[in-house]
């Protein structure tokens, strides 16, 4: 159990527990500050200065934002991906003291500067694989949301972790779940998890009707407000498929210990059976400021005005079976993740560059899955990837990719 080794038995605690001396203030980097996660995670912050610092924020181009939330936080530096918009950021910060870099090496350097306790890692993508594991080489703690670093490069990740004693804390709702369900666990086994999925806009619907839908329905999530990409792989429910295999590295599960279920409600946030069969769930309202505050301040809960959750108001909890048929991504994925090697790595490249044509009106919503099955079924497969391997693998699928979704893939 990788995650849980070093979350007990070998973790630094950056706070002593209330009865104990005055705690020190946490400083920490938010990887991707004007996203969904990010502001979520400025939150958290803006309720705690008196345990958090901000050092970093970053974004890639979204300058006006990530201006405003520099003058507000008074963060160490600021990286901002889009190079040209470099002087802009810079000029409005001058006065500020704060200083500013640009580009994706810039954030690979920045993470490792010495003040830097904890890395949210909050970018989303395979763009935020690079710069969390230069955190990781660097011995950062990382709260991890950016969950396609798991799925591309799991191995490398883990193994990288492990040799640095860094824990990696969830910041994914179900994940965060699990974590939370196995505290006081250690020395039990996991029979299997079950991860909820709410299934999304389209529960229900059969492929006929998925042929027919636009980004606009695509992107109406009944629980969840996240990032537009997030929200388009929870419509698919590639965003479980991705979650299977993120839980799989860290809590070194075999794919026959992961069942996934479908719950409207998303109340119950995943579950734990044991193998004497008793099973734990985690619940709350479906809010992400909870699993970020709790990845933040690990091990301490820490009170929060969040809203509570009001049984009476959910009188039935409902539980069904996920459509594979109308939605295949699930089962590419743990296609993916017995195969090993960089094939969840072709998963994910085809799945981004789907999304994004898909977000463009360039394709429809069921070529998704298609064109991910087709980049797998012809993609150069590797068995033990370097990062080199993973950068090369990444860019060869999206490449096919592009090209399939030029010409019309459901041919
Ligand atoms: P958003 O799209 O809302 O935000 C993404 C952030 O990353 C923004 O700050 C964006 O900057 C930055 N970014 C985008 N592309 C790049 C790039 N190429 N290089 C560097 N930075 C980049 O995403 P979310 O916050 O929704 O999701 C972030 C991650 O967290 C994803 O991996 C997602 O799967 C995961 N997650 C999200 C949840 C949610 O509720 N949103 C729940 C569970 C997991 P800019 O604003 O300038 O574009
Ligand atoms: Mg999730």
């Amino acid at each position: 159990m990788f995650l849980l080794k070093y979350c007990y038995r070998n973790i630094s605690h950056s706070f002593a527990p209330s009865t104990m001396a005055q705690p020190t203030k946490k400083n920490i980097a938010i990887l991707g500050s004007t996203g969904s996660i990010g502001k979520q995670a400025l939150d958290i912050v803006r309720a705690n200065l008196d345990k958090l610092q901000v050092e970093v924020l970053s974004a890639e181009n979204n300058a006006d934002l990530l201006i405003q939330q520099a003058i507000e936080f008074s963060p160490n530096a600021v990286v901002i991906g889009n190079e040209e918009k470099y002087q802009f950021v810079k000029d409005a910060l001058f006065k500020h003291d704060i200083k500013v870099y640009a580009g994706a090496d810039a954030l690979v350097q920045v993470v490792q500067m010495e003040s830097i306790h904890m890395v949210l890692a909050a970018i989303v993508g395979f763009a935020g694989l690079r710069s969390t594991l230069a955190a990781i080489e660097a011995g950062k703690q990382i709260a991890l949301a950016n969950k396609e670093t798991l799925v591309v490069a799991g191995a490398l990740v883990t193994e990288a972790a492990k040799a640095k004693g860094v824990n990696i804390y969830p910041v994914d709702s179900e994940h965060s779940a699990i974590f939370q369900c196995l505290a006081g666990e250690f020395h039990n086994k996991i029979e299997k998890i079950i991860l909820t999925a709410s299934g999304g806009p389209f529960r229900g619907k059969d492929k006929k009707f998925l042929e027919t839908v636009k980004k606009e329905t695509a992107l109406k999530h009944p629980n969840w407000s996240m990032g537009n990409k997030i929200t388009i792989d929870s419509a698919t429910l590639m965003n479980k498929g991705l979650e299977i295999i993120e839980a799989a590295w860290l809590f070194a599960l075999k794919p026959e210990q992961i069942e996934v279920i479908v719950h409207p409600q998303s109340i119950i946030h995943s579950m734990v059976q044991f193998e004497d069969g008793s099973i734990k769930a985690q619940m709350g309202l479906p809010d992400m400021k909870l699993p970020i505050q709790y990845a933040l301040f690990y091990p301490l809960r820490v009170h929060s005005s969040f809203p509570r959750f009001d049984f009476a108001a959910y009188p039935s909890l409902t539980f069904e079976k996920p459509d594979y048929t109308a939605f295949p991504s699930i089962q590419l994925a743990f296609d993916a993740m017995k195969k090993g090697g960089n094939m969840a790595c072709i998963l994910n490249a085809a799945n981004e560059v789907a999304v994004h044509a898909f977000l463009r009106d360039e394709v429809g919503f069921t070529d998704i899955p298609t064109v991910v099955k087709k980049c797998m079924e012809q993609g150069t497969f590797i068995e033990k990837p370097t990062l080199a391997d993973h950068l090369e693998s990444d860019k060869e699928t999206r490449v096919k990719a592009i090209e399939f979704c030029k010409k019309n893939v459901s041919a």
